[in-house]
């Protein structure tokens, strides 16, 4: 049976992977000329820029996505490194015991514990209730990620989520709180200026903190040696590996369909490729909207269309720096505020500055040199990524403009004005135009307040038969594992559809 697969993004080469173990004949239709979609990376000069896996869950067998990763690939070949210190804050107006002006969250909840205590004594009650849920999540899958979940019975599904109920006690204690508020539970003025500065601008809720620092504990988010494209490249050896076909430079224009059947795809230069099974793991509102002309939709996705239901997870404003120094002292990660706040030319107000230092990976830049970029979230985005559709001048000067601001916030912090040997911007125009994500989304779905309901996106669309669609905008908040977890599901959902016993087939297993 021949499946065409719309995007060679994580998603889709997944899905591949699992459907060419299973028998299936696939081919992906990839619109770039390199895998990856957002997981990517991009090389100038002597330097590689990295841009998405900051950390990637499952990258050991702490968190139960290893065992999805380590089907599609052979993750004992893998070297991934794990921080000592996920952040350094540094802190405007208090000072800790010992004189010092900057706070480490340490990876290690125990050594994070001792260290908050040794700081506050005073708040060892709130230190302790703080990592109490963090420890309790590390009993469970975050997220859930039952292996059969969404193809059994609701009623036996409520049973084996009930385990889960110890989890939601604590989620339930905690899901209100933000950093913010969280930080007024503490005494010690160090630590409270501390919670407060965890994050970019926005309050943050706190399950954004104590979901990655139980993972972080456990060693399974690393960061892949060699980057994001050089991680891309292994899931997309694999998927040839098992005899999938890719076709690069080869953009999808319509999703063919006949009386509700999807029957093939129409690329360019008007060529159809037939099949029995079409997959989209392309953006959903390309997908839904435009591929399909909106005729398989229903009140929920017009919904959807018109940011009734949820918001769009932020863009980004990516600043990457070559820099001909040795930068190997400096912490990786460090973010701290601004005596003026940065404006982009967006109009958001940044009063905080991140500094990620790839000190850590020899891979991306020669001996004695290093990759520095700085980051943004903004909402802006149609600021960018609509003068750049209609007025270039005004874009390149927009980016110029914000580029000069950071390298003199960068300069007075690190002194390399002079080192800078290449540099590169990416806009939420970039991330539109290379992924084909709405908005230049980075992560599909924001999640909304309720981060644990259920996804108003599916895998079928009403009314067409022969069709699935996987992603990472199955699941609000996004990232590689709910791609991969998407890939998966859609693949055993065919199976389970065209009476295939799905089976992991892989060499290393
Ligand atoms: C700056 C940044 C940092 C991130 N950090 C992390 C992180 O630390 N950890 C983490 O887990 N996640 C992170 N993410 C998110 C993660 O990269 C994405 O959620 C994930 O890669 C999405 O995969 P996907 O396959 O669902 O979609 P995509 O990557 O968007 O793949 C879709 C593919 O479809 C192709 N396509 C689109 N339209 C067409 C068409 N018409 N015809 C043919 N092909 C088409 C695209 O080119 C693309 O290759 C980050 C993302 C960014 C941008």
């Amino acid at each position: 049976m021949k499946v065409n697969i719309i995007g060679g993004g994580v998603s889709g080469m997944t899905a591949g992977i699992y459907l060419q173990m299973n028998g299936f004949e696939t081919h992906i239709f990839e619109k770039h000329s390199i895998p990856g979609g957002l997981c990517t990376s991009w090389v100038k000069g002597e330097y590689t820029f990295d841009s998405c896996a900051h950390w990637i869950l499952g990258s050991d067998t702490g968190s139960s996505f290893y065992k999805i990763w380590n089907e599609i690939l052979d993750m004992k070949k893998i070297q991934f490194h794990n921080h000592d210190v996920r952040l350094e804050v540094g802190l405007k107006d208090n000072v800790n015991k010992y004189g010092e002006k900057t706070f480490y969250l340490y990876t290690n909840l125990d050594r994070l514990e001792e260290y908050m205590i040794d700081l506050a004594p005073e708040d060892t009650k709130a230190i302790k209730a703080f990592m109490k849920p963090i420890r309790v999540m590390q009993k469970f899958d975050l997220p859930p990620i039952l292996d059969d979940l969404p193809f059994i019975p609701s009623m036996i599904r409520g049973i084996k989520m009930m385990r889960y109920l110890e989890f939601l006690y604590w989620f339930l204690k905690i899901k209100n709180y933000t950093n913010y508020t969280y930080a007024r539970k503490f005494k010690n003025p160090f630590l409270r200026e501390s919670f407060e500065l965890l994050y970019d601008g926005d309050e943050v809720n706190m399950m954004v903190l104590t979901v990655p620092l139980s993972i972080f504990d456990k060693q399974s988010a690393g960061y892949p040696i060699g980057g994001s494209m050089a991680y891309a490249k292994k899931i997309e050896q694999s998927y040839l590996n098992h005899g999938g076909t890719m076709h690069y430079n080869t953009p999808v224009k319509k999703i063919i369909t006949e009386n509700g059947v999807a029957k093939g795809l129409l690329v360019r230069n008007n060529v159809s490729h037939f099949s029995d099974l079409t997959i989209s793991a392309a953006d959903w509102k390309f997908t839904v909207f435009e591929a399909l002309d909106g005729k398989f939709v229903d009140q929920k996705m017009i919904d959807l269309k018109n940011l009734k239901g949820l918001e769009v997870f932020y863009s980004v404003m990516q600043f990457s720096f070559g820099i001909a120094k040795d930068l190997s002292e400096l912490p990786h990660f460090f973010r701290y505020p601004l005596d003026e706040p940065l404006v982009s030319p967006d109009g958001t107000s940044y009063p905080r500055f991140e500094i990620h230092v790839y000190n850590y990976d020899a891979t991306l830049a020669p001996p004695g040199k290093t990759v520095v970029t700085v980051s943004f979230y903004t909402t802006n985005r149609e600021f960018w990524i609509d003068s750049r559709k209609n007025n270039r001048p005004k874009y390149r000067a927009a980016k110029t403009e914000m580029v000069n601001k950071i390298i003199d916030i960068l300069d007075k912090r690190l002194g390399i004005r002079d080192n800078i040997e290449v540099m590169d911007v990416a806009t939420p125009a970039t991330f539109q135009r290379y992924t084909g994500n709405w908005k230049g989304s980075t992560q599909g779905w924001l999640p909304g307040k309720n981060i644990v309901a259920r996804s108003p996106v599916g895998f079928k669309l009403p009314g067409l038969k022969n069709f699935y669609y996987s992603s990472h905008w199955n699941q609000p908040g996004g990232g590689l594992p709910i791609a991969i977890k998407t890939g998966r599901d859609v693949a055993k959902l065919i199976c389970k559809e065209h009476n295939v016993k799905f089976e992991v087939k892989a060499d290393h297993l």
